[in-house]
């Protein structure tokens, strides 16, 4: 007979493995809020480190290098042009980069940004994104401008700041390239994706960004450079591509801070 009191702990499924799991898992955000605001310690471990992350978590999360689809920066599992999203449904940007996949232990430093330790984290999180880069793309192909996904009112009201206009900062100062933080605006607040359903997304999202033309450039002819912090299904990025691609842009690019896997991707 089972034992009540005294469950196996290496059952996933048992109250004492569950209240286990659940203790390590705040006690770990408590480390990682007092990491926020303890200097010298690493980010994503909590042992001593002289930069946000040491060395051996900037190593196996952020510099781990994998194949990824040069159209979307998905990582894939093998070599082949764009992957099979891509294929399926072209997105009308032409190019992506991302510095790491979204995916733990990594994507608590985008969260640890949206929580409000910006300036020192999007400097960081900016330079592992131009390491990302080849140097090529800044020579051969540079964009003309860098421009942060805008967010909504409402959202940058609550959060006293847009993320990406964040890292596009460090960004722009490393490459050299200008930062137009507000050639592109949002027509009017969309709900957050995620509360909708897959069907309602991109409705949700249609005529929602429009091109601020008082600045006096204009999108014709040019290769323009859209910043974020993370990109999920792309739909945002694709919206707004297609409308600066009807304003007669010649080149979309999308510059991540990181990039989720596609569901059920190991990598
Ligand atoms: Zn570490
Ligand atoms: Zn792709």
């Amino acid at each position: 007979m089972a034992d009540l009191l005294h469950p196996a702990t290496t059952e996933p499924h048992s109250l004492r493995y569950r209240l286990l799991q659940s203790g390590r898992a705040l006690l770990s955000g408590i480390r990682r809020e007092l990491a926020l605001q303890i200097p010298g310690a690493c980010l994503l471990c909590q042992q001593d480190s002289t930069g946000l992350v040491c060395d051996k978590c900037r190593e196996t999360t952020v510099l781990r290098r994998v194949q990824r689809c040069p159209r979307c920066a998905v990582a894939m599992s093998a070599p082949a042009a764009v992957c099979g999203q891509c294929l399926r449904h072209p997105p009308a940007f032409d190019r992506s980069f991302t510095g790491f996949c979204y995916r733990a232990p990594a994507d608590q430093l985008i969260l640890a940004l949206k929580f409000g330790h910006r300036t020192a984290l999007a400097g960081w999180l900016g330079q592992q994104l131009f390491d990302a880069i080849p140097a090529h793309y800044w020579q051969d192909d540079a964009p003309d401008c860098l421009i942060p996904v805008p967010l909504s009112k409402q959202r940058l009201q609550q959060r006293g700041f847009n993320q990406a206009l964040e890292i596009a900062r460090p960004l722009s100062r490393l490459s050299g390239v200008e930062l137009w933080p507000d050639a592109i605006l949002r027509l009017r607040d969309t709900a957050p994706q995620a509360s909708l359903p897959l069907r309602e997304r991109r409705q949700n999202l249609q005529h929602a960004f429009g091109w601020r033309a008082e600045q006096g450039v204009l999108p014709a002819g040019r290769h323009i450079a859209l910043v974020d912090d993370v990109m999920t299904s792309g739909m945002t990025l694709h919206e707004i591509a297609t409308m600066l691609k009807l304003n007669g842009a010649r080149r979309v690019s999308v510059l991540l801070a990181a990039r989720t896997p596609s569901p059920g991707d190991a990598l």
